[in-house]
């Protein structure tokens, strides 16, 4: 009988215990990491409506996931557009950029032009086609819980990781575009497969008056012979990423970060025409163009490249880690 109970109990510890303690080990940390977060929020300003919310980290890198990044993009891609909102959100919170001044209370806003764009569940799934709104949301939810507390390093400091929608074949120097020092991780590198992307070339053009009234804007003075459009505008200087470092129009030398904002052209990529009164740009790429590419970001994965082959990719020498967050 003595015998029976001790089989017994042999029995019960290998069906049991034994698996329990193994799935313990292997599965502990990650579910250790997300029971930690639970409840665990970030105070997003919403910029549209003027009120601060508060709302589940995770939740909300979710949100930026489905507002930044097309769903029908591939799950790497996905995934490292989740690392690089993540870290960013992080960084906002904890990082050298909190808090900030432009949104006192919050730790973001939901403001593409300065912080990361956000849809709630409901407004991301009524962008999307009905019959692909269940598809979609999981593959974003699987983004974001694949890679739960997933953080982008550079020299063990939380990176600062930039994206932008398509780079027009080669990312740019974070220092061309904002002042301040060089970033080590935000150098200009190749970024092939957007050519296909509706992203990658746009026209504007500008009747010679019109052009005018947009520079006077923030230049007063400015004036060009509108006599002889074709010799008053020209590129000087192009920098090492093809993109426009100078060009003179009229009477001002601007800087080609200027003239896309007077303009309001998709990126500083670009050339121009003169075609009678009307001056004519041709731009490749669209925003910025600093760190990750989105598209070039799509057509590594589908290429086979996973999310951390990605990102180290566009963030020259930074490493992924998983930190316990909060
Ligand atoms: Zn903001």
């Amino acid at each position: 009988m003595k015998y029976i109970l001790y089989y017994c109990l042999i029995i019960i510890i290998i069906i049991l215990i034994i698996p329990l303690i193994i799935i313990k080990g292997c599965g502990g940390l990650k579910k250790d990491l997300l029971d930690d977060k639970k409840g665990k929020n970030i105070k997003v300003f919403f910029h549209r409506t003027n009120e601060i919310k508060e709302v589940e980290f995770e939740d909300y890198i979710r949100g930026v996931v489905a507002a930044e990044m097309p769903a029908s993009y591939n799950i790497e891609a996905l995934k490292a557009q989740a690392v690089a909102a993540r870290t960013y959100a992080f960084n906002k919170i904890y990082g050298t950029s909190s808090p900030d001044p432009a949104h006192p209370g919050a730790d973001v806003c939901t403001d593409s032009a300065h912080c990361q764009a956000w849809l709630s569940r409901d407004e991301a799934l009524n962008n999307w086609p009905a019959s692909k709104r269940g598809i979609y949301w999981d593959k974003i939810s699987w983004a974001v819980r694949s890679t739960a507390g997933e953080l982008i390093y550079f020299q063990d400091q939380i990176a600062n990781p930039v994206f932008h929608a398509n780079s027009g074949g080669r990312t740019e120097n974070a220092e061309n575009v904002w002042a301040g020092s060089s970033v080590p991780y935000l150098k200009g590198v190749d970024s092939p497969g957007e050519v296909n992307s509706s992203s990658y070339l746009s026209q504007a053009e500008f009747i010679v008056g019109q052009l005018g009234e947009k520079i006077k804007k923030v230049y007063p003075d400015f004036q060009i012979d509108e006599k002889d459009v074709a010799n008053s505008i020209k590129i000087t200087e192009r920098n090492a990423n093809d993109r426009v470092d100078t060009m003179v129009i009229g009477n001002k030398t601007l800087k080609g970060t200027e003239v896309r904002k007077l303009l309001d052209l998709k990126s500083t990529n670009f050339t121009f025409e003169v075609s009678g009164n009307k001056v004519i740009f041709k731009v490749k790429g669209y925003g910025h163009g600093v760190g990750m590419s989105q598209c070039g970001a799509n057509y590594q994965a589908q290429q086979g490249k996973n999310y951390k082959e990605i990102l180290k990719y566009y963030y020259g020498g930074v490493e992924i880690s998983l930190k316990l967050l909060f």
